[in-house]
């Protein structure tokens, strides 16, 4: 069995935002680091520029050692071992939204899903594929109706066997903090690569809007290095494809890491990748994973529904690519384009 890890954006980035700017603009400073299983980039430009990388480093990493399922340290491990706790203030914004868009999601997105993905592996990479009964069985405890939450105290009980997987949501929780962070700093402008998921803030060096490319989940099997280019400002840019981690069984079947809760398989939709442009980088990592599981007609409805907060690319397996209305005028590609209106 092998896997394989898509180091994204980060080359991608660097050709599209590498252009040189006047004054202040011009004090940039860069930090790449390996957090939340992935490489990242942290790009800040103005004259507070690095001491706002080593504030961002610092975040990330404070929130990799509280969030990861790989470290018996960290507090969600500790809330899957005693099958509950009093969650901190990190935690606790994870836990709401993601039982909010549990709801939304009509259970796509599902943050119990974790004994799944440790049944297949996924958290330690001993991989192996579960025979039926098996999958069953712990696929019954996989449910956000069946633990308790209490959001005045902050107090999780999960329900006996269950255990909690912030994997779809931590690096758009993470991209929000820091948004709140470069706040407090004199920047121009900064971009941030977390995997494949993109945040833009503020002005690019030469004050035109930040142009985005999102890579073509084809990459690998002859398609383009990039879906298409996406042009923006202040958002975040989240992508999820089954390229992004997955194993490869005897019979060369391949197994992917986003898993769908109602069958407890990986998901098995029409789509070959979501990407969800949002002023919130929380609800864009939660719905770029929902929505790959969800297939392409239910993320339309989703979207048709939400009222616009959020706005999405998909590519579907046959290769035609599908944005919505509002990214008409911004988003480039030499795929066929269809729009969700
Ligand atoms: P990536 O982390 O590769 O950018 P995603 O944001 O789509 O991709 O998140 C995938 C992760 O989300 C998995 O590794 C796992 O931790 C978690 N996950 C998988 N399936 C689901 C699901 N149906 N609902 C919630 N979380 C999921
Ligand atoms: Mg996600």
């Amino acid at each position: 069995m092998r896997t394989i890890r898509w180091m994204s954006l980060l080359l991608v980035l660097t050709l599209l935002t590498g252009c040189a700017g006047q004054g202040k603009r011009e004090q940039k400073a860069e930090r790449e680091l390996f957090a939340m299983d992935t490489y990242m980039t942290v790009t800040c430009y103005g004259p507070q520029a690095e001491d706002a990388c080593d504030v961002a480093e610092t975040e990330i990493r404070r929130l990799d050692a509280l969030l990861s399922v790989g470290n018996p340290d960290s507090e969600v491990s500790a809330i899957n071992a005693a099958g509950g706790g009093e969650l901190t203030a990190d935690t606790k914004a994870l836990m709401e939204t993601a039982l909010s868009m549990w709801q939304a999601t009509s259970g796509a997105f599902d943050v119990t899903i974790y004994p799944l993905m440790t049944l297949w592996g996924f958290p330690t990479g001993d991989y192996s594929v579960p025979d039926g009964e098996t999958l069953a069985a712990v696929r019954a405890h996989v449910g956000c109706d069946q633990l308790v939450y209490d959001p005045q105290t902050g107090t999780l009980t999960l329900a006996p066997d269950q255990g909690v997987d912030f994997g779809g949501i931590a690096k758009g929780y993470t991209s929000d903090r820091l948004g709140e962070v470069f706040a407090a700093y004199d920047l121009t402008g900064a971009i941030v690569s977390l995997g494949g998921n993109v945040c833009l803030y503020g002005e690019k060096p030469d004050g035109k809007p930040w142009r985005c490319g999102i890579q073509d989940p084809f990459a690998a099997d002859g398609g383009r290095t990039l879906l298409g280019v996406l042009t923006a400002e202040d958002v975040s840019v989240i992508t999820s494809g089954a390229y992004e981690r997955f194993f490869t069984d005897e019979q060369g079947n391949v197994y992917h890491h986003i898993l769908d809760p109602a069958t407890g398989y990986p998901a098995d939709s029409d789509l070959a990748s979501v990407t969800i442009v949002s002023k919130s980088g929380i609800e864009a990592d939660c719905l770029s994973t929902a929505c790959y599981v969800m297939g392409r007609e239910r993320a339309a409805d989703l979207w048709r529904q939400s009222g616009a907060s959020f706005d999405m690319i998909l590519m579907t397996r046959d290769g035609t690519v599908y944005v919505t209305e509002p990214l008409r005028g911004s988003f480039t590609t030499d795929y066929p384009l269809r729009i969700i209106q």
